[in-house]
Protein backbone atom coordinates (compact mmCIF):
# COMPACT_ATOMS: atom_id res chain seq x y z
CA UNK A 1 0.00 0.00 0.00
CA UNK A 2 1.41 3.44 -0.56
CA UNK A 3 2.33 5.45 2.27
CA UNK A 4 0.33 8.49 3.09
CA UNK A 5 2.24 12.13 2.40
CA UNK A 6 0.58 13.43 5.35
CA UNK A 7 2.40 12.46 8.77
CA UNK A 8 0.33 11.28 11.71
CA UNK A 9 1.43 14.35 13.16
CA UNK A 10 0.18 16.79 11.01
CA UNK A 11 -3.05 14.32 10.77
CA UNK A 12 -3.80 14.69 14.74
CA UNK A 13 -2.97 18.55 13.65
CA UNK A 14 -5.53 18.68 11.41
CA UNK A 15 -8.65 16.46 13.11
CA UNK A 16 -7.50 18.83 16.63
CA UNK A 17 -7.68 22.25 14.54
CA UNK A 18 -10.27 23.89 13.64
CA UNK A 19 -12.64 23.46 10.61
CA UNK A 20 -11.58 26.04 7.82
CA UNK A 21 -13.11 23.46 5.05
CA UNK A 22 -16.72 22.82 4.37
CA UNK A 23 -17.76 19.96 6.35
CA UNK A 24 -19.33 18.14 3.83
CA UNK A 25 -18.21 19.59 0.19
CA UNK A 26 -21.00 19.18 -2.53
CA UNK A 27 -20.15 16.00 -4.42
CA UNK A 28 -19.63 15.61 -8.43
CA UNK A 29 -21.31 12.24 -8.21
CA UNK A 30 -23.79 11.51 -5.74
CA UNK A 31 -21.29 8.97 -4.10
CA UNK A 32 -19.39 10.27 -0.88
CA UNK A 33 -15.64 9.56 0.10
CA UNK A 34 -16.28 8.19 3.38
CA UNK A 35 -19.37 7.03 5.40
CA UNK A 36 -17.72 7.46 9.21
CA UNK A 37 -20.25 4.85 11.42
CA UNK A 38 -20.20 6.24 15.05
CA UNK A 39 -19.85 9.58 16.28
CA UNK A 40 -17.66 8.32 19.44
CA UNK A 41 -14.34 9.73 19.64
CA UNK A 42 -12.86 7.49 17.34
CA UNK A 43 -15.81 8.63 14.48
CA UNK A 44 -15.65 11.85 15.46
CA UNK A 45 -11.49 12.38 15.28
CA UNK A 46 -11.88 10.54 12.12
CA UNK A 47 -14.55 12.90 11.16
CA UNK A 48 -12.48 16.36 11.99
CA UNK A 49 -9.08 14.75 10.02
CA UNK A 50 -11.30 14.15 7.19
CA UNK A 51 -12.94 17.67 6.63
CA UNK A 52 -9.90 19.29 7.13
CA UNK A 53 -8.54 16.62 4.22
CA UNK A 54 -11.94 18.60 2.24
CA UNK A 55 -13.23 14.84 1.77
CA UNK A 56 -17.12 14.58 1.11
CA UNK A 57 -18.45 11.93 4.05
CA UNK A 58 -21.17 11.44 6.27
CA UNK A 59 -21.23 10.82 10.34
CA UNK A 60 -24.01 8.42 10.93
CA UNK A 61 -25.06 7.68 14.73
CA UNK A 62 -27.03 5.45 16.47
CA UNK A 63 -28.06 6.89 19.46
CA UNK A 64 -29.25 10.64 20.01
CA UNK A 65 -25.90 12.05 21.16
CA UNK A 66 -21.99 12.54 20.42
CA UNK A 67 -19.41 11.23 22.61
CA UNK A 68 -20.60 7.34 22.72
CA UNK A 69 -18.58 6.25 25.87
CA UNK A 70 -17.32 9.25 26.70
CA UNK A 71 -20.47 10.66 28.22
CA UNK A 72 -20.85 13.14 31.10
CA UNK A 73 -24.18 12.29 32.74
CA UNK A 74 -25.96 14.27 35.34
CA UNK A 75 -27.91 13.42 38.88
CA UNK A 76 -29.69 15.73 40.55
CA UNK A 77 -28.05 18.50 38.34
CA UNK A 78 -24.51 17.65 39.63
CA UNK A 79 -22.45 15.96 36.58
CA UNK A 80 -20.24 13.13 36.40
CA UNK A 81 -18.53 10.92 34.06
CA UNK A 82 -20.58 8.35 33.47
CA UNK A 83 -18.07 6.47 30.95
CA UNK A 84 -14.50 7.84 30.64
CA UNK A 85 -12.86 9.62 32.94
CA UNK A 86 -9.24 10.39 32.73
CA UNK A 87 -7.49 11.26 30.48
CA UNK A 88 -4.53 8.86 30.04
CA UNK A 89 -1.09 8.61 29.38
CA UNK A 90 -1.10 12.73 29.05
CA UNK A 91 2.57 13.39 27.34
CA UNK A 92 1.41 11.09 24.16
CA UNK A 93 -2.58 11.62 24.27
CA UNK A 94 -4.04 13.95 21.98
CA UNK A 95 -6.86 14.78 24.28
CA UNK A 96 -4.38 16.60 26.99
CA UNK A 97 -3.80 19.31 24.16
CA UNK A 98 -7.57 19.46 22.77
CA UNK A 99 -8.54 20.02 26.42
CA UNK A 100 -6.42 23.48 26.70
CA UNK A 101 -7.63 24.48 23.19
CA UNK A 102 -11.49 24.17 24.08
CA UNK A 103 -10.07 25.95 27.44
CA UNK A 104 -11.48 22.75 29.73
CA UNK A 105 -9.22 22.52 32.80
CA UNK A 106 -7.59 19.51 33.74
CA UNK A 107 -7.00 17.94 37.21
CA UNK A 108 -4.32 15.51 38.82
CA UNK A 109 -5.92 15.68 41.77
CA UNK A 110 -5.12 12.47 43.48
CA UNK A 111 -8.11 12.44 46.51
CA UNK A 112 -7.09 12.50 49.95
CA UNK A 113 -6.59 8.36 49.89
CA UNK A 114 -8.51 5.59 50.59
CA UNK A 115 -10.25 3.06 53.04
CA UNK A 116 -10.21 -0.35 52.82
CA UNK A 117 -13.16 -2.67 53.95
CA UNK A 118 -13.39 -6.39 53.68
CA UNK A 119 -16.88 -7.74 53.58
CA UNK A 120 -17.88 -4.37 55.24
CA UNK A 121 -15.57 -4.90 57.92
CA UNK A 122 -12.69 -2.09 57.86
CA UNK A 123 -9.41 -3.44 56.98
CA UNK A 124 -6.46 -2.48 59.61
CA UNK A 125 -3.30 -0.99 58.25
CA UNK A 126 -0.93 -3.93 58.60
CA UNK A 127 -3.16 -6.13 56.40
CA UNK A 128 -3.46 -3.12 54.05
CA UNK A 129 0.14 -2.88 53.41
CA UNK A 130 0.66 -6.72 53.10
CA UNK A 131 -2.03 -6.69 50.21
CA UNK A 132 -0.19 -3.71 49.12
CA UNK A 133 3.15 -5.54 48.14
CA UNK A 134 1.27 -8.39 46.86
CA UNK A 135 -0.16 -5.48 44.41
CA UNK A 136 3.27 -3.99 43.82
CA UNK A 137 4.64 -7.62 42.69
CA UNK A 138 2.40 -7.84 40.17
CA UNK A 139 2.92 -4.98 38.80
CA UNK A 140 6.62 -5.19 38.67
CA UNK A 141 6.38 -8.63 37.25
CA UNK A 142 3.45 -7.45 34.53
CA UNK A 143 6.15 -4.69 33.80
CA UNK A 144 9.26 -6.84 33.30
CA UNK A 145 7.16 -8.98 30.57
CA UNK A 146 8.89 -9.65 27.25
CA UNK A 147 7.32 -10.20 23.56
CA UNK A 148 8.54 -13.92 24.64
CA UNK A 149 6.77 -14.65 27.58
CA UNK A 150 3.48 -17.21 26.71
CA UNK A 151 0.19 -15.34 25.83
CA UNK A 152 -1.54 -16.93 28.82
CA UNK A 153 -4.39 -15.08 31.20
CA UNK A 154 -3.73 -12.70 33.89
CA UNK A 155 -5.16 -15.03 36.46
CA UNK A 156 -2.16 -17.57 35.18
CA UNK A 157 0.39 -15.53 35.19
CA UNK A 158 -0.11 -14.12 38.88
CA UNK A 159 -1.03 -18.00 39.83
CA UNK A 160 2.29 -18.47 38.83
CA UNK A 161 3.81 -16.03 40.94
CA UNK A 162 2.32 -17.49 43.94
CA UNK A 163 -0.95 -17.93 45.38
CA UNK A 164 -1.06 -14.83 46.99
CA UNK A 165 -1.22 -13.22 43.92
CA UNK A 166 -4.85 -14.28 42.13
CA UNK A 167 -6.48 -11.87 44.25
CA UNK A 168 -4.31 -8.52 43.20
CA UNK A 169 -5.09 -9.75 39.58
CA UNK A 170 -8.73 -10.20 40.05
CA UNK A 171 -8.38 -6.20 41.62
CA UNK A 172 -6.96 -4.77 39.04
CA UNK A 173 -8.59 -7.02 36.07
CA UNK A 174 -12.16 -6.25 37.24
CA UNK A 175 -11.24 -2.02 38.67
CA UNK A 176 -8.97 -1.50 35.06
CA UNK A 177 -10.34 -3.73 32.52
CA UNK A 178 -13.78 -4.31 34.26
CA UNK A 179 -12.99 -8.07 33.51
CA UNK A 180 -12.34 -11.24 35.16
CA UNK A 181 -8.45 -12.10 35.00
CA UNK A 182 -9.14 -15.52 33.36
CA UNK A 183 -10.18 -13.74 29.85
CA UNK A 184 -7.37 -11.08 29.82
CA UNK A 185 -4.51 -11.54 28.01
CA UNK A 186 -1.26 -10.64 29.60
CA UNK A 187 0.78 -10.20 26.77
CA UNK A 188 -2.12 -7.15 25.35
CA UNK A 189 -2.12 -5.95 29.07
CA UNK A 190 1.65 -5.11 29.37
CA UNK A 191 1.78 -3.35 26.22
CA UNK A 192 -0.70 -0.73 26.86
CA UNK A 193 0.31 2.87 27.48
CA UNK A 194 0.41 4.44 30.97
CA UNK A 195 1.72 7.48 32.07
CA UNK A 196 0.69 10.93 33.93
CA UNK A 197 -3.28 10.52 34.21
CA UNK A 198 -6.21 13.67 34.47
CA UNK A 199 -9.35 14.24 35.47
CA UNK A 200 -11.16 16.92 33.45
CA UNK A 201 -13.64 18.20 36.63
CA UNK A 202 -16.12 19.88 33.78
CA UNK A 203 -16.44 16.45 32.19
CA UNK A 204 -14.38 14.51 29.58
CA UNK A 205 -17.77 13.88 27.83
CA UNK A 206 -18.37 17.19 27.83
CA UNK A 207 -15.40 18.00 26.21
CA UNK A 208 -16.11 15.04 23.76
CA UNK A 209 -19.04 16.48 22.84
CA UNK A 210 -17.59 20.01 22.61
CA UNK A 211 -14.97 18.63 20.06
CA UNK A 212 -17.59 17.37 18.28
CA UNK A 213 -20.10 20.06 18.01
CA UNK A 214 -19.01 21.57 14.88
CA UNK A 215 -19.11 18.19 12.98
CA UNK A 216 -22.71 17.57 11.40
CA UNK A 217 -23.81 14.06 13.04
CA UNK A 218 -27.11 12.20 11.73
CA UNK A 219 -27.69 11.35 15.02
CA UNK A 220 -31.09 8.29 15.52
CA UNK A 221 -29.62 6.72 12.63
CA UNK A 222 -28.97 2.96 13.15
CA UNK A 223 -26.47 1.32 10.75
CA UNK A 224 -28.43 -2.50 9.93
CA UNK A 225 -26.16 -3.58 7.30
CA UNK A 226 -22.92 -2.99 4.99
CA UNK A 227 -22.69 -4.18 1.70
CA UNK A 228 -19.10 -3.61 0.52
CA UNK A 229 -19.20 -5.40 -2.74
CA UNK A 230 -19.10 -2.26 -4.80
CA UNK A 231 -18.04 0.83 -2.92
CA UNK A 232 -20.11 0.73 0.29
CA UNK A 233 -23.69 0.68 0.48
CA UNK A 234 -24.99 1.51 4.16
CA UNK A 235 -28.03 0.44 5.19
CA UNK A 236 -29.24 2.51 8.00
CA UNK A 237 -32.97 3.25 9.54
CA UNK A 238 -33.46 6.58 8.16
CA UNK A 239 -31.64 4.91 4.25
CA UNK A 240 -29.34 4.08 2.04
CA UNK A 241 -26.09 5.97 1.19
CA UNK A 242 -23.25 4.86 -0.22
CA UNK A 243 -19.82 5.80 -0.79
CA UNK A 244 -15.90 5.00 -1.81
CA UNK A 245 -15.61 3.46 2.01
CA UNK A 246 -16.73 3.38 5.04
CA UNK A 247 -14.73 3.75 8.46
CA UNK A 248 -16.79 1.69 11.31
CA UNK A 249 -16.25 3.02 14.88
CA UNK A 250 -19.14 0.31 16.94
CA UNK A 251 -17.58 -1.29 19.55
CA UNK A 252 -16.44 -5.31 19.31
CA UNK A 253 -19.48 -5.41 21.44
CA UNK A 254 -21.72 -4.31 18.73
CA UNK A 255 -19.49 -6.42 15.99
CA UNK A 256 -19.96 -9.30 17.81
CA UNK A 257 -23.45 -9.30 18.53
CA UNK A 258 -23.79 -9.12 14.56
CA UNK A 259 -25.14 -5.20 14.78
CA UNK A 260 -24.43 -4.70 11.72
CA UNK A 261 -24.64 -7.50 9.11
CA UNK A 262 -21.65 -7.93 6.32
CA UNK A 263 -22.25 -8.62 2.78
CA UNK A 264 -20.11 -10.27 1.85
CA UNK A 265 -19.07 -11.79 5.01
CA UNK A 266 -16.08 -9.86 6.97
CA UNK A 267 -13.16 -11.92 5.72
CA UNK A 268 -11.57 -14.63 8.16
CA UNK A 269 -8.75 -12.64 9.50
CA UNK A 270 -11.34 -9.92 10.62
CA UNK A 271 -14.06 -12.00 12.10
CA UNK A 272 -10.78 -13.91 14.35
CA UNK A 273 -10.10 -10.35 15.29
CA UNK A 274 -13.32 -9.85 16.59
CA UNK A 275 -13.94 -13.22 18.24
CA UNK A 276 -10.54 -12.58 19.78
CA UNK A 277 -11.79 -9.69 22.03
CA UNK A 278 -14.52 -9.48 24.13
CA UNK A 279 -15.65 -6.68 26.17
CA UNK A 280 -15.81 -5.72 29.77
CA UNK A 281 -18.31 -4.80 32.12
CA UNK A 282 -16.56 -1.53 34.13
CA UNK A 283 -19.77 -0.23 35.47
CA UNK A 284 -20.81 3.38 37.62
CA UNK A 285 -23.53 4.18 39.75
CA UNK A 286 -23.66 7.50 41.35
CA UNK A 287 -25.75 8.97 43.94
CA UNK A 288 -26.89 12.46 44.79
CA UNK A 289 -26.21 13.41 48.22
CA UNK A 290 -27.50 16.27 50.73
CA UNK A 291 -25.90 17.89 53.65
CA UNK A 292 -21.90 18.62 54.43
CA UNK A 293 -19.09 16.65 52.83
CA UNK A 294 -17.72 16.85 56.85
CA UNK A 295 -20.71 14.22 57.50
CA UNK A 296 -18.86 11.46 55.65
CA UNK A 297 -15.35 10.14 56.24
CA UNK A 298 -12.30 12.04 55.07
CA UNK A 299 -10.98 9.38 52.62
CA UNK A 300 -11.91 10.40 48.96
CA UNK A 301 -12.68 6.15 48.48
CA UNK A 302 -14.23 3.56 49.93
CA UNK A 303 -13.07 0.09 48.67
CA UNK A 304 -15.08 -2.90 49.82
CA UNK A 305 -14.64 -6.51 48.60
CA UNK A 306 -18.24 -7.46 48.02
CA UNK A 307 -19.65 -7.30 44.35
CA UNK A 308 -16.02 -8.34 43.35
CA UNK A 309 -15.01 -5.59 44.52
CA UNK A 310 -16.15 -2.13 44.49
CA UNK A 311 -15.38 1.51 45.10
CA UNK A 312 -16.99 4.19 46.10
CA UNK A 313 -15.38 7.37 45.45
CA UNK A 314 -16.99 10.09 47.82
CA UNK A 315 -18.03 14.05 46.85
CA UNK A 316 -15.67 14.03 43.73
CA UNK A 317 -14.37 17.97 42.82
CA UNK A 318 -16.25 18.51 45.96
CA UNK A 319 -19.57 17.75 44.18
CA UNK A 320 -22.30 16.27 46.61
CA UNK A 321 -21.97 12.98 44.95
CA UNK A 322 -20.56 9.28 45.06
CA UNK A 323 -19.72 7.68 42.20
CA UNK A 324 -19.20 3.79 42.89
CA UNK A 325 -17.39 2.03 40.21
CA UNK A 326 -17.21 -2.37 40.02
CA UNK A 327 -16.54 -4.33 36.80
CA UNK A 328 -16.13 -8.30 36.26
CA UNK A 329 -19.31 -10.87 36.48
CA UNK A 330 -20.34 -9.34 39.45
CA UNK A 331 -20.71 -5.81 37.84
CA UNK A 332 -22.51 -8.25 34.57
CA UNK A 333 -24.90 -9.49 36.93
CA UNK A 334 -25.52 -5.91 39.18
CA UNK A 335 -26.27 -4.66 35.74
CA UNK A 336 -28.57 -7.34 34.96
CA UNK A 337 -30.53 -6.92 37.82
CA UNK A 338 -31.97 -3.82 36.47
CA UNK A 339 -31.40 -0.34 37.54
CA UNK A 340 -33.74 0.36 40.52
CA UNK A 341 -32.61 -3.11 42.19
CA UNK A 342 -29.06 -2.05 41.12
CA UNK A 343 -29.41 1.46 42.91
CA UNK A 344 -30.97 -0.22 45.83
CA UNK A 345 -28.55 -2.74 46.47
CA UNK A 346 -25.80 -0.22 45.86
CA UNK A 347 -27.13 2.29 48.52
CA UNK A 348 -27.17 -0.60 51.01
CA UNK A 349 -23.88 -1.57 50.56
CA UNK A 350 -22.88 2.65 51.06
CA UNK A 351 -24.71 2.99 53.95
CA UNK A 352 -23.23 -0.30 55.09
CA UNK A 353 -19.75 0.98 55.43
CA UNK A 354 -20.53 4.87 56.40
CA UNK A 355 -23.19 3.96 59.45
CA UNK A 356 -27.28 3.93 58.66
CA UNK A 357 -27.36 7.97 59.11
CA UNK A 358 -26.60 8.59 55.79
CA UNK A 359 -28.71 6.67 54.45
CA UNK A 360 -31.51 10.15 54.35
CA UNK A 361 -28.44 12.09 52.93
CA UNK A 362 -28.33 9.56 49.75
CA UNK A 363 -30.59 10.83 47.03
CA UNK A 364 -31.32 10.10 43.52
CA UNK A 365 -29.22 7.99 41.40
CA UNK A 366 -27.55 6.71 38.21
CA UNK A 367 -26.42 3.06 36.58
CA UNK A 368 -24.47 3.64 34.30
CA UNK A 369 -24.93 -0.18 32.70
CA UNK A 370 -22.82 -0.60 29.82
CA UNK A 371 -23.26 -3.71 29.64
CA UNK A 372 -26.85 -3.65 28.53
CA UNK A 373 -26.16 -0.39 26.62
CA UNK A 374 -27.24 -1.85 22.84
CA UNK A 375 -24.86 0.44 21.29
CA UNK A 376 -22.06 -0.45 23.77
CA UNK A 377 -22.28 -3.90 24.73
CA UNK A 378 -19.57 -3.42 27.47
CA UNK A 379 -17.38 -0.89 28.62
CA UNK A 380 -13.92 -1.43 26.27
CA UNK A 381 -12.38 -4.50 24.97
CA UNK A 382 -9.65 -7.02 26.46
CA UNK A 383 -8.17 -9.53 24.61
CA UNK A 384 -8.77 -13.16 25.37
CA UNK A 385 -5.63 -14.91 26.43
CA UNK A 386 -3.76 -16.08 23.43
CA UNK A 387 -4.86 -13.39 21.50
CA UNK A 388 -2.84 -10.91 21.58
CA UNK A 389 -2.12 -9.58 18.16
CA UNK A 390 -6.73 -9.47 17.65
CA UNK A 391 -5.99 -5.54 17.48
CA UNK A 392 -3.50 -4.84 14.73
CA UNK A 393 -6.07 -7.97 12.84
CA UNK A 394 -8.90 -5.84 13.71
CA UNK A 395 -7.25 -2.93 11.70
CA UNK A 396 -6.18 -4.49 8.93
CA UNK A 397 -8.40 -2.76 5.80
CA UNK A 398 -11.17 -4.72 4.34
CA UNK A 399 -11.22 -4.89 0.57
CA UNK A 400 -9.58 -1.33 0.53
CA UNK A 401 -12.80 0.05 1.65
CA UNK A 402 -13.70 -0.99 5.07
CA UNK A 403 -11.52 0.69 8.18
CA UNK A 404 -12.28 -0.80 11.47
CA UNK A 405 -11.21 2.05 14.00
CA UNK A 406 -12.02 2.92 18.10
CA UNK A 407 -10.74 1.76 21.27
CA UNK A 408 -10.05 -1.89 20.12
CA UNK A 409 -7.52 -1.00 17.57
CA UNK A 410 -5.87 2.11 19.29
CA UNK A 411 -3.85 3.79 17.16
CA UNK A 412 -1.69 2.15 14.09
CA UNK A 413 1.98 0.44 14.67
CA UNK A 414 3.19 0.93 18.45
CA UNK A 415 0.10 3.34 19.29
CA UNK A 416 -2.45 0.08 19.99
CA UNK A 417 -0.86 0.38 23.38
CA UNK A 418 -3.02 3.43 23.69
CA UNK A 419 -5.93 0.77 22.95
CA UNK A 420 -9.23 1.17 25.59
CA UNK A 421 -9.17 4.50 25.73
CA UNK A 422 -10.37 7.58 24.27
CA UNK A 423 -7.32 9.09 23.42
CA UNK A 424 -6.52 5.57 21.64
CA UNK A 425 -9.62 5.79 19.95
CA UNK A 426 -9.38 8.94 18.30
CA UNK A 427 -5.49 8.16 17.26
CA UNK A 428 -7.33 5.03 15.75
CA UNK A 429 -9.91 7.22 14.04
CA UNK A 430 -6.86 9.54 12.04
CA UNK A 431 -5.06 6.14 11.31
CA UNK A 432 -8.37 5.01 9.32
CA UNK A 433 -8.54 8.44 7.60
CA UNK A 434 -4.53 7.73 7.27
CA UNK A 435 -4.87 4.71 5.57
CA UNK A 436 -8.13 6.02 3.80
CA UNK A 437 -6.65 8.90 2.27
CA UNK A 438 -3.00 6.85 0.91
CA UNK A 439 -5.76 5.07 -1.14
CA UNK A 440 -8.19 7.94 -2.09
CA UNK A 441 -5.69 9.99 -4.07
C1 LIG B 1 -17.20 3.02 32.67
C2 LIG B 1 -16.11 3.37 31.70
C3 LIG B 1 -14.98 4.01 32.16
C4 LIG B 1 -13.96 4.36 31.26
N1 LIG B 1 -12.88 5.07 31.72
C5 LIG B 1 -12.00 5.57 30.84
C6 LIG B 1 -11.04 6.53 31.25
O1 LIG B 1 -10.99 6.94 32.42
N2 LIG B 1 -10.18 7.02 30.31
C7 LIG B 1 -10.24 6.62 28.99
O2 LIG B 1 -9.45 7.12 28.18
N3 LIG B 1 -11.16 5.73 28.57
C8 LIG B 1 -12.05 5.20 29.45
N4 LIG B 1 -13.04 4.38 29.03
C9 LIG B 1 -13.02 3.89 27.65
C10 LIG B 1 -13.46 4.95 26.64
O3 LIG B 1 -14.71 5.46 27.04
C11 LIG B 1 -13.57 4.30 25.28
O4 LIG B 1 -12.36 3.64 24.97
C12 LIG B 1 -13.83 5.31 24.14
O5 LIG B 1 -14.75 6.30 24.54
C13 LIG B 1 -14.34 4.56 22.94
O6 LIG B 1 -14.53 5.43 21.85
P1 LIG B 1 -14.93 4.83 20.42
O7 LIG B 1 -15.13 5.98 19.50
O8 LIG B 1 -13.97 3.77 20.03
O9 LIG B 1 -16.31 4.05 20.67
P2 LIG B 1 -17.70 4.64 21.16
O10 LIG B 1 -17.51 5.77 22.08
O11 LIG B 1 -18.49 3.47 21.65
O12 LIG B 1 -18.36 5.20 19.82
C14 LIG B 1 -19.01 4.34 18.91
C15 LIG B 1 -20.36 4.97 18.55
O13 LIG B 1 -21.03 4.08 17.63
C16 LIG B 1 -22.41 4.16 17.89
N5 LIG B 1 -23.06 2.97 17.31
C17 LIG B 1 -23.11 1.73 17.82
N6 LIG B 1 -23.79 0.91 17.00
C18 LIG B 1 -24.16 1.66 15.92
C19 LIG B 1 -24.89 1.39 14.73
N7 LIG B 1 -25.35 0.17 14.44
N8 LIG B 1 -25.10 2.41 13.85
C20 LIG B 1 -24.62 3.66 14.10
N9 LIG B 1 -23.93 3.97 15.22
C21 LIG B 1 -23.70 2.98 16.12
C22 LIG B 1 -22.50 4.26 19.39
O14 LIG B 1 -23.73 4.81 19.81
C23 LIG B 1 -21.30 5.14 19.74
O15 LIG B 1 -21.66 6.49 19.86
C24 LIG B 1 -14.08 4.02 29.90
C25 LIG B 1 -15.22 3.37 29.43
C26 LIG B 1 -16.23 3.06 30.32
C27 LIG B 1 -17.48 2.40 29.77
Amino acid sequence: MTTSLLSRRRLLALAAGSLAAPLVARAADDRLDCIVVGAGAAGLAAARALASLGRRFVVVEASGRVGGRAFTDTVAGQPFDAGAAYVHFADRNPWFGIASQFGFRLSDDRGTGFQLYDNGVRVPDTARRNARSGFGRLIQALDSLTPETPDVSMADFAGSLGGDLIEPARRIARMSLGEEPGQVSVRDYARLWSGDDYLVPDGLGRLVERFGQEIPVQRDTVVRRIDWSDGVTVETSRGTLRARAAIVTVSVGVLAAGGIVFSPSLPATTQDAIGGLRMGALTKVAFALDGNRRDWPEAGDLIDTRRGGIDFELWPFDRPLVVATLGGDEARQLVGMGEAAALAETKDLLVSLVGPKARGAIGAGRMAGWSADPWTLGSYSVCLPGQAGARERLAEPVGDRLFFAGEATGGAGEAVGAAMTVGGASLAGVAAVEKLQALLR
